[in-house]
C-alpha cells in the first residue's frame, strides 16, 4: 500500500508515522513544501525570544529520525494538483515536475496566516509568523537591530511575540480591535493580561482597527481607526489563520466551516481514499457535536494519527476537541476550554458564568498565588460547559485547566467536579482544589440567582 501525505507538519507526520506503526509494510512518502519537516511551530516565539538558542532544536524529530521510522521525505516539493480518479498527485521541485501515485492520500496542508484588509501589508519590514521561512525573516530583522515593533493582533501569538520582542530589547506596542487582548477569553481575564503586558512596558491599544501601514523616514507608521498612529522598525501582523485548502478544493474536496475541508470523524473527505487532517480541516466539537474550526497543534496531532489509522483500515474515530489551550504571557498563564457564554447560548444552552478567585495552594505555605477562574455551566441542568483561568506561571494553570477539560470530555456537571479525587499537599494545593472551590462558588451563586438546577 502506498500512502502519500501532503504536508510535513504535525498532522501529516502524525498520519505517516501512525500508518507505518500499525502496518510496517506501508510505503509512506511525505511531500513537504519546505526543508523543515516536523518542526514545532508552537516553539517559534521561543526561538525568536532567544530562550531556544538553535532553531534546529525546534524539530520534534530530525529528518534522520523520520527516515529511520520508514518515511520517505520529499523536501522542497510542492503538491500542485490532485487527480483523485487516476490517484496521482502532481508535484514540483527544483528538478521539475513529476507525478506521484498513491493508494491512500492524506492532505495535511495546514493553515496560512489571515491577511486582513490593511494597506501596506507587503511593505518590507511587515511580517507574519507561521513557517520557518517567516521565522528566519523575523530573526534577521531582530539581529539587524530593530528597536521597536508594532504587533497587529492581541491573540495568543501576538502575546507570545510581545514577550519575545521584549526579551530582545524592543519597544513593543500591541494593537487589538477587541476591548481587551486575548479575545478567546472573557474581557475580565483579557484585562488582567493587558495589565501584565503593561507591567512589562508593552503598550496595549484596544478598540482600534489597523487600516494602513506606510513607510516613511522614521520607519513603518501604522494607522488605525479611531485615531491611532504608531511608528516602529518592524510590524508583525498576527490576526489568525485560515485553512489552506486551494489544492484540495481544486480536486473536488468539499469544504465547510470557515472554508475548512469537510471530513468525517475518521478523517475521510468526500473523495475516495482521500483523507485530511489538521489545520486544513473542520474539527468535531465534542460538546456541540458539530463541526467547528479549532486550529491547534494538539488537535492536528490527534487528527493526523486517526487519518494514519484509517489509511491502513482502522476504524478509530476522532473523539472531538474542546478548544483547550494555554498561553504564557510574561509571569502569567491564561488557559481555556469548552464554551463561553455567547457560544453556549447560540448552541441552545442557558449558560451562567461565575468568576472566582482562589489561591493555587494553601496560603500559609510560601509562594501562594491567586488564580482567577471563570466557570460556565448550564443553569437548567448544571452541565459544565467551559472554564477559563488566569494565574501566575508557577500556579499550575496549564494542568489545572486540564481538570475541567477532562470533565467536559466526559459530559460532567459543575457539581460533579467536587467528586473528583484530586491530589493535595499544602505546597501544591488545598484539600479542595481551586477548580473545585470555583465549582462550589458557581453552584452557590447560581442557586442564589435561580434556585437549584434540575437533575440531568
Ligand atoms: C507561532 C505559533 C505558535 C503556536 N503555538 C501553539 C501552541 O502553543 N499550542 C497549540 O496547540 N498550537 C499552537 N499553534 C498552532 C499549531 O502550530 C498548528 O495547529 C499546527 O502546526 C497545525 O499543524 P498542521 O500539520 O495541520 O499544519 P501546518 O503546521 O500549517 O503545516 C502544513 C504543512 O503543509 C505543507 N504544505 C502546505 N501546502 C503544501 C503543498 N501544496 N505541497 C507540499 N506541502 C505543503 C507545509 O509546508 C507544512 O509542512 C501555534 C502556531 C503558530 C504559528
Amino acid at each position: 500500500m502506498r500512502l502519500l501525505v501532503i504536508g510535513g507538519s504535525d498532522a501529516g507526520i502524525a498520519a505517516a508515522l501512525r500508518a507505518r506503526e500499525l502496518d510496517p509494510s506501508v510505503e509512506a512518502a511525505v511531500v513537504v513544501a519546505d526543508a523543515f519537516p516536523n518542526f514545532s511551530i508552537c516553539g517559534l516565539p521561543y526561538y525568536l525570544s532567544g530562550d531556544v538558542r538553535d532553531w534546529r532544536d525546534l524539530a520534534h524529530r530530525t529528518t534522520g529520525d523520520l527516515e529511520a521510522a520508514g518515511l520517505e521525505l520529499l523536501l522542497d516539493h510542492t503538491a500542485q494538483a490532485i487527480d483523485s480518479t487516476g490517484k496521482q498527485v502532481t508535484v514540483t521541485s527544483g528538478h521539475g515536475e513529476r507525478q506521484l501515485g498513491y493508494d491512500r492520500l492524506v492532505i495535511g496542508t495546514g493553515a496560512v496566516p489571515v491577511r486582513p484588509p490593511i494597506e501596506g501589508l507587503d511593505l518590507p519590514g511587515v511580517h507574519v509568523l507561521h513557517t520557518m521561512g517567516d521565522t528566519f525573516a523575523l530573526h534577521q530583522a531582530l539581529t539587524a537591530r530593530a528597536r521597536s515593533a508594532v504587533i497587529v493582533g492581541g491573540g495568543y501569538i501576538g502575546l507570545e511575540m510581545a514577550e519575545a520582542f521584549c526579551a530582545r530589547g524592543l519597544e513593543v506596542t500591541v494593537v487589538e480591535q477587541a476591548p481587551a487582548v486575548m479575545p478567546t477569553v472573557d474581557v475580565e481575564l483579557g484585562r488582567l493580561l493587558g495589565g501584565e503586558l503593561g507591567r512589562h512596558d508593552v503598550a496595549v491599544v484596544n478598540d482600534v482597527t489597523v487600516k494602513a501601514i506606510h513607510h516613511d523616514a522614521g520607519g513603518l507608521t501604522v494607522a488605525g481607526d479611531p485615531d491611532f498612529t504608531a511608528t516602529a522598525d518592524l510590524v508583525l501582523v498576527v490576526v489568525g489563520v485560515r485553512p489552506d485548502i486551494e489544492l484540495a478544493e481544486a480536486a473536488g474536496v468539499q469544504t465547510g466551516m470557515r472554508g475548512a475541508i469537510r471530513v468525517d470523524r475518521r478523517m475521510r473527505t468526500n473523495l475516495p481514499d482521500v483523507l485530511a487532517a489538521g489545520d486544513c480541516v473542520e474539527t468535531w466539537h465534542r460538546l456541540l457535536e458539530n463541526p467547528a474550526y479549532l486550529p491547534l497543534g494538539t488537535t492536528a496531532h490527534k487528527q493526523g494519527r486517526i487519518a494514519g489509522e484509517t489509511a491502513v483500515g482502522g476504524d478509530r474515530e476522532f473523539a472531538g476537541s474542546l478548544g483547550t489551550q494555554v498561553v504564557k504571557v510574561f509571569e502569567l498563564a491564561v488557559a481555556r476550554t469548552g464554551l463561553r457564554d455567547p457560544d453556549a447560548r447560540q448552541a441552545g444552552f442557558d449558560p451562567v458564568t461565575i468568576g472566582s478567585v482562589q489561591f493555587d495552594h494553601k496560603a500559609y505555605y510560601p509562594g501562594a498565588h491567586q488564580l482567577h477562574l471563570r466557570l460556565t455551566g448550564d443553569r437548567q441542568t448544571g452541565l459544565l460547559l467551559g472554564a477559563q483561568l488566569v494565574g501566575h506561571q508557577d500556579a499550575e494553570v496549564a494542568k489545572r485547566i486540564d481538570i475541567p477539560a477532562g470533565a467536559l470530555f466526559h459530559h460532567m456537571t459543575v457539581d460533579a467536579l467536587n467528586d473528583l479525587d484530586l491530589s493535595y499537599t499544602p505546597p501544591f494545593g488545598s484539600p479542595w482544589d481551586a477548580v473545585q472551590l470555583a465549582a462550589q462558588d458557581w453552584i452557590r451563586q447560581t442557586q442564589a440567582l435561580s434556585g437549584p438546577p434540575a437533575a440531568l
